[in-house]
């Protein structure tokens, strides 16, 4: 199947209120604007510089999420590009995301990333270190927190990704009932291609798919 009969599928089959996002690493700028105009609203862009080079093609016609691990000195560049950064996990970058998006009268709405599976290589803020994470981040006025977002291990079988969303959604839940202020616990982002289906029964209203989409990366 194409592109676009994969977009199609996916949003027959997506329940109501669930965002799709298309992670768009290792695609053309083309093949990215055949899944936008196949009614994609959202790309997602794990580096700063591809999110350069797609931008020309697809511009407005798609909101622009980081995805990826955001390195500070790429902080500048990417609040004028993004809509949503996915992967704030320290008070660092969400003090130069603040900063930045300051210069430009912009608030970022952004989320915090959970290192659900404890991987040392992995980015992310550990379970237990969210909340206060989120809390510290809660004063700054130009990034606004909207929720949470997880990667968990990469498994063959989806179903072992099961726990780590779990993890991740009881956080949320624990954060959302704290009603705390200037936050808002909306959009729970996990789940990619071999495992959405599992993250969309552990609460998950964002999924982020590249492979089902486009087919297995080259
Ligand atoms: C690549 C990637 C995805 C999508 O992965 P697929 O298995 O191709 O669907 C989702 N989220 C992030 C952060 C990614 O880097």
């Amino acid at each position: 199947m194409g592109i676009r009969e994969n977009v199609q599928q996916l949003l027959k089959e997506l329940p109501g209120g669930v965002e799709l996002v298309v992670a768009t690493k290792a695609r053309t700028a083309e093949e990215v604007l055949q899944a936008v105009d196949s009614g994609i609203k959202i790309v997602g862009e794990n580096y700063v510089q591809e999110a350069e080079r797609i931008y020309p093609v697809v511009g407005n016609k798609a909101k622009w999420h980081m995805i990826g691990h955001l390195q500070k000195n790429k902080v500048k560049k990417a609040v004028r590009l993004f809509d949503m950064i996915e992967t704030v996990d320290s008070v660092d970058i969400a003090r130069e995301i603040d900063k930045r998006c300051a210069q430009i009268g912009k608030v970022m709405p952004v989320l915090v990333e959970i290192n659900s599976g404890r991987e040392k290589q992995k980015s992310g803020v550990l379970p237990e270190n969210a909340e206060q994470l989120i809390k510290e981040i809660s004063s700054l006025p130009n990034i606004k927190v909207m929720g949470l977002m997880t990667m968990g291990p990469r498994f063959g079988n989806p179903e072992d990704s099961r726990p780590y969303f779990i993890t991740t959604r009881k956080i949320f839940d624990r954060i959302k009932a704290l009603e705390l202020p200037n936050i808002e616990m909306r959009y729970l982002s996990m789940g990619m291609t071999n495992s959405y289906p599992i993250a969309l029964e552990e609460g998950a209203n964002m999924v982020r798919i590249g492979t089902k989409i486009f087919g297995e990366r080259t």
